[in-house]
């Protein structure tokens, strides 16, 4: 009998204590969540697309008073053009000019991307997309491609209109503003996504633009490896070799999907297979930290 009160006891005693653990554990676990609740990233508000485009334009225009376009170039302060690592990795990256500078569709080029598992960074100007609206869409719902911004009328970025391989930049800040901030809305619509970077058409800009850009959250990038592709009639051999003896860490190399004549698709097939031999793997833009020369 005493055996069995002591029993009992026991028994009594380990519920209490289990029932004390327990409630003595849900105000750490609601305390966790709130915690986690604090520190987690806020849903991404687009603090630039939700703007309306008339006011955010004045807003930026009347931050740059005084044209100061500084240099110009492909590689000016503030651009970037390489991956920032000591990793072997490699970035394509495929622009769509649109208009006379281009607005077919390579898309075997495409195809072999995919068929080879390459990813790439696609810069689309709102022209190319246009001309090749279902193209867009299914592109830009790839996950194997990252979707960025050519410019929306593929104008080189400038405030003071300067020319670049004969196509006249934007003259003024809000021109800069428009090429850069309509092409970024119009992707967005498609992607729900909004670019982060912008090419400016012919990869010149002047410093200016940069900062415009800088303004919209957008960051100029340029290029490490200038494949040579663009030059019609170039070789696929000169492509690839341009391509192979600028291969090393972090590289950004710029191509074009939006002429299938050109010899871009026989290059790659010469240039990866041996980036492939050399350990190369092939990554997208965004994820990474990207650094400039100057
Ligand atoms: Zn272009």
């Amino acid at each position: 009998m005493k055996l069995k009160i002591i029993l009992l006891i026991g028994l009594l005693a380990i519920i209490a204590a289990c029932y004390v653990a327990f409630t003595s554990r849900m105000p750490h676990a609601e305390a966790s969540e709130a915690l986690v609740s604090q520190t987690a990233k806020p849903t991404p508000t687009d603090t630039f697309s939700d703007v309306n485009y008339d006011s955010l334009r004045l807003k930026i225009v009347n931050e740059f008073p005084i044209a100061r376009p500084g240099k110009w170039g492909e590689f000016v302060k503030g651009v970037d053009e390489d991956i920032d690592t000591n990793s072997k990795i490699i970035a394509f990256t495929f622009d769509a000019c649109g208009t006379k500078y281009g607005d077919e569709y390579n898309a075997a080029l495409i195809s072999y991307l995919r068929l080879e598992h390459i990813p790439a960074t696609l810069f689309f100007t709102g022209l190319w997309i246009d001309a090749n609206p279902d193209t867009f869409r299914v592109l830009a719902h790839d996950s194997l491609f990252e979707i960025e911004n050519h410019g929306f009328e593929h104008r080189p970025c400038a405030v003071c209109g300067e020319t670049e391989y004969g196509i006249r930049g934007t003259l003024n800040v809000g021109e800069a503003f428009d090429e850069i901030e309509r092409n970024n809305r119009k992707i967005k619509k498609v992607t729900g996504r909004r670019p982060i970077f912008f090419r400016s058409a012919t990869a010149f800009c002047d410093e200016e633009c940069v900062k415009v850009a800088g303004q919209l959250g957008v960051t100029i990038i340029s290029y490490d490896i200038l494949s040579g592709d663009a030059v019609a009639g170039t070789p696929a051999k000169e492509i690839a070799n341009n391509i192979l003896k600028g291969a090393r860490d972090g590289a950004i190399v710029i191509m074009h999907m939006n002429h299938p004549k050109w010899n871009a698709l026989s290059a790659l097939r010469i240039a990866i297979p041996e980036l492939r031999k050399r350990g190369f793997q092939f990554v997208k833009l965004e994820h990474h930290r990207l650094k400039g020369r100057y």
